[in-house]
């Protein structure tokens, strides 16, 4: 199943998306919900980010190859930063370079969305049941900034700095899902979960053990290798098998949105 938020004249809905329509949802989409006998087509919404989060935590280091790229250690344990709700942006929508920052890069990643209030669970406890379902997510990053300060809230935190979307599809394999991130259609990161250092259910675990996780929290899980900087007019394009795809140009303060 894969969940939509969408403004259609004038209103936010959430909706199910099958063939190239959405059907409304009514109730909760972390609870219980039915659908709407009256879709609409995905053609004439404005797709919104799939939810919104009380914070975003992102996991640094969580593939070998990409550690190793950027001359990092591989962690003992997960690597773990917050970046704030409102650097939340969604499909189709522009990252905005701030004035601050010389070198900006996209890091296509896997998110999770979180289905129910989790707290201090078990190291081995089954997590499945927590989870809503999973996303495209682009963990845009000041590089320079980054090298720059001791803790990444800045480099991360910049407004558009989180993309995610186009929605949450629900009903796969945390163990394998399967992520290339393309930058101006060329392909520059091509990874799976499988090869994640800490996986999904162990990271959720030990996030839980930390601060309380929320409905509709998100989780992004580390970059594989390949990440870069983006050029103002670039278009990066997150893409996840059984997801979609999540795309989102790259644009100067400033610059005109295109939609
Ligand atoms: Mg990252």
């Amino acid at each position: 199943m894969k969940i939509y938020r969408f403004r259609y004249r004038k209103r936010v809905l959430q909706g199910v998306l099958k063939e190239e329509f959405l059907f409304p949802v009514i109730g909760s989409v972390f609870g219980d919900f039915r659908l709407g006998t009256s879709p609409v087509p995905i053609a004439d919404v404005r797709i919104l980010p799939p939810v919104l989060p009380s914070k975003i935590i992102g996991v640094g280091r969580n593939y070998r190859d990409h550690a190793k790229e950027l001359d990092n250690p591989v962690p003992e344990e997960p690597l773990v930063f917050l970046k704030p709700p409102t650097a939340l942006i969604g499909h189709l929508d522009a990252i905005v370079q701030p004035a601050a920052s010389a070198r900006v890069d996209y890091e296509g990643e896997v998110a999770v969305i979180i289905r129910k209030r989790l707290r201090g669970l078990a190291d081995d406890a089954a997590v499945e049941d927590g989870i809503l379902g999973y996303a495209c997510f682009n963990d845009v990053t000041a590089r320079d900034l980054q090298a720059k300060d001791v803790q990444f809230a800045r480099a991360k935190g910049f407004d558009t700095f989180a993309a995610l979307g186009p929605c949450i599809a629900t009903g796969l394999d945390p163990a394998a899902l399967r992520l290339k991130t393309f930058l101006n259609g060329r392909l520059v990161q091509s990874g799976s979960t499988a090869q994640l250092i800490f996986p999904i259910p162990r990271l959720v675990g030990f996030l839980s053990r930390i601060m309380t996780l929320n409905p509709g929290d998100v989780i992004a899980t580390g970059t594989p290798a390949g990440v870069g900087p983006m050029s103002p007019g670039d278009r990066v394009d997150v893409q996840i098998e059984g997801v979609g795809t999540l795309s989102n140009t790259f644009t100067r303060p400033g610059a005109k949105e295109d939609r």
